[in-house]
């Protein structure tokens, strides 16, 4: 029979395997690669998948070794795999979904000579109708122990959604509560207005002065599986891709602190609670209060709620007791943030000539129809084979191209490459090719695990290079599946300072790289960033909202970010070779 060959149904029947070696009594270590192995998968987005798969790339990615990837070839190809095949004539049928309860094979076997029974419900109604307590071996007690086991399984499990899924989870909710009759105000909260890179829930902040009707309306809600709470002040559900929801509403007078609470973090919380009983006032999320009074504060907004406490506005992505609080007090708090209006290029841009699945023109209209001024065109180099980097003929066809597409259009085109930083920590292509580049982003995208040691020399040989100028991805993670590199960080940070080379923030929601406090560090050594979209498509330039918010939680201002400065700016700041 063949199975489902998409990233879904292959990530089911590796589970489905790592069940039925573990039934086999096969080492532990084995079933549990294949377990990890499914979890990858249903991490990442069709698209990635596909184009990891295609390239042969999946063994990059953390928890997928060979064997594994073997595996996964034979089911997206023919739809069946003879492993499977093998582990499933050696159990009764069901034997994987009955698993999940933990019974042993020996038990499986009995249930299904018994009873015939195949799946978790076929169980489910046989130990209510009270049949498992006959079958030799089970009891009374084993029997309301699975009924138990079989309810807790049926309960939603946590999932955790990367930043881009959850904001897209978020518009069609925003949009339909800000439909409904009373309400004055919607606003994310909770982590994701934090801009974590993973939130495990959705949370949303209403005011309407008619709450009953919110309420009326968000039971209509479209794009719910399931409600698992409904109070006027909260409503807790489940949407379709998994996230829970929780959705609180306020009454106006009070949607300021409410918001506040809800967007936490905890700990900076705490700090602005004891800012407040230091003047006498007391903070809580139905609103700021005088000592002895009931009625709270007005504030309209969270920035009159900080303006009671003596401070000024704290963005959300600083709301982290990380010194923000110290740096409000003393005046130094940066007002200008970089926001994603300032950013003038969309830097970081893959087409059709290496693995991008758009062309030169149609990258440029797209960066034209959002209003951007240039676009940097960086695909892949010689050694990354598998991504198709380009080799110089390719290259020099891609600058015809180029010269072509910019007589057609008005946004700017950059000439550039994401050239590979080999393992020794050279650069790819011969260095007089690399001069005549507008610009160059290096990458590592091979040999992520080398020792540290090894890993800071070959970082710093390679910012040695008068072309270094953008150190892209940096510590290569891939949320959620690959750690970032072991190196010397700072070590690294260092070298970029005396090379004057600027770091990228990358847009890619699987990256999203540097992590936060590493731009802080990277701050403190007065280096510039570039903020990327890592775009292999058109709708992936829309990655640089992402990467602002990274930006932003890094402390990133405005003056920093390279490409908020205009084409010829730009050009002038990253010009491999320029003086520095
Ligand atoms: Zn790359
Ligand atoms: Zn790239």
């Amino acid at each position: 029979m063949a199975l489902a060959n998409d990233r879904l149904g292959v990530a089911r029947a590796l589970r489905e395997m790592g069940r039925l070696l573990d039934l086999s009594g096969e080492d532990a270590f084995k079933a549990r690669a294949y377990a990890r192995g499914a979890r990858v998968l249903e991490s990442l987005d069709d698209a990635t998948f596909e184009r990891l798969a295609d390239e042969g790339r999946l063994t990059g990615l953390q928890g997928i070794g060979a064997g594994l990837a073997a595996r996964i070839a034979e089911l997206r190809q023919t739809g069946r795999s003879e492993t499977l095949e093998a582990l499933r004539a050696g159990h009764p049928p069901g034997a994987a979904e009955l698993a999940r309860l933990r019974l042993p094979a020996a038990r499986i076997a009995a249930l299904h000579e018994a009873l015939g029974v195949e799946t978790i419900a076929d169980l489910r109604t046989a130990a209510e109708a009270g049949r498992v307590r006959g079958v030799k071996g089970f009891g009374e007690k084993t029997e309301a122990r699975l009924l138990d086991a079989i309810r807790r399984l049926e309960e939603p499990t946590p999932t955790r959604a990367l930043l881009s899924h959850a904001l897209g989870d978020a518009e069609p909710v925003l949009a339909h509560l800000r439909r409904a009759p009373g309400v004055t105000a919607v606003e994310i909260a909770g982590d994701l207005r934090r801009g974590a890179e993973l939130v495990d829930r959705l949370e949303v902040v209403a005011a309407s002065g008619t709450p009953a009707a919110a309420r009326a309306h968000l039971l209509a809600l479209p794009g719910v599986v399931s409600i698992t709470e409904s109070r006027p002040d909260l409503h807790r559900a489940v949407l379709e891709s998994g996230l829970p929801l929780e959705v609180r509403v306020t009454r106006p007078d009070r949607h300021a602190a409410a918001l506040l609470h809800a967007t936490g973090a905890r700990a900076h919380l705490t700090r602005l609670g004891g800012i407040a009983e230091a003047r006498g006032l007391h903070l809580a999320p139905a609103g700021l209060t005088r000592a002895g009074r009931d009625t709270p504060l007005a504030a309209r907004d969270e920035r009159e709620l900080y303006a009671h406490l003596g401070l000024p506005f704290i963005p959300p992505e600083l709301r982290e007791d990380t010194g923000e609080i110290e740096a409000a007090l003393a005046g130094h708090l940066p007002d200008d943030l970089v926001a994603m209006e300032d950013v003038q290029g969309f830097v970081h841009c893959h087409t059709v000539y290496s693995d991008g699945r758009n062309t030169v023109e149609e990258m440029a209209r797209a960066a034209e129809a959002r209003g951007m001024r240039y676009l940097t065109i960086t695909d892949h180099s010689p050694t990354a084979s598998y991504a198709n980097g380009l080799t110089v003929d390719r290259l020099r066809a891609q600058w015809d191209e180029i010269d072509r597409v910019q007589e057609k259009v008005s946004v700017r085109l950059l000439r550039g490459t994401e050239s590979d930083i080999l393992a020794d920590g050279a650069l790819d292509y011969p260095g007089a090719i690399l001069e005549r580049l507008d610009v160059i982003i290096a990458s590592i995208h091979q040999r992520h695990r080398m020792g540290p040691a090894e890993m800071t020399r070959r970082l710093i040989r390679a910012m040695a290079h008068p072309c270094f100028k953008i150190w892209g991805h940096a510590l290569g993670r891939l949320i959620p599946s690959r750690p970032p590199i072991e190196v010397d960080v700072e070590a690294v940070l260092d070298a970029a300072a005396a090379s004057r080379a600027a770091i990228e923030i990358n847009g890619d929601p699987h990256r999203l790289d540097m992590a936060p406090r590493w731009l802080r560090a990277a701050r403190e050594r007065g280096l510039r960033f570039v903020i990327s979209t890592d775009a292999h498509a058109v709708d992936e330039l829309d990655n640089l909202r992402y990467g602002t918010i990274i930006a932003r939680r890094g402390w990133v201002r405005r003056d920093e970010v390279l490409n908020t400065l205009d084409a010829a700016g730009f050009a002038r700041a990253v010009a491999p070779g320029a003086a520095r």
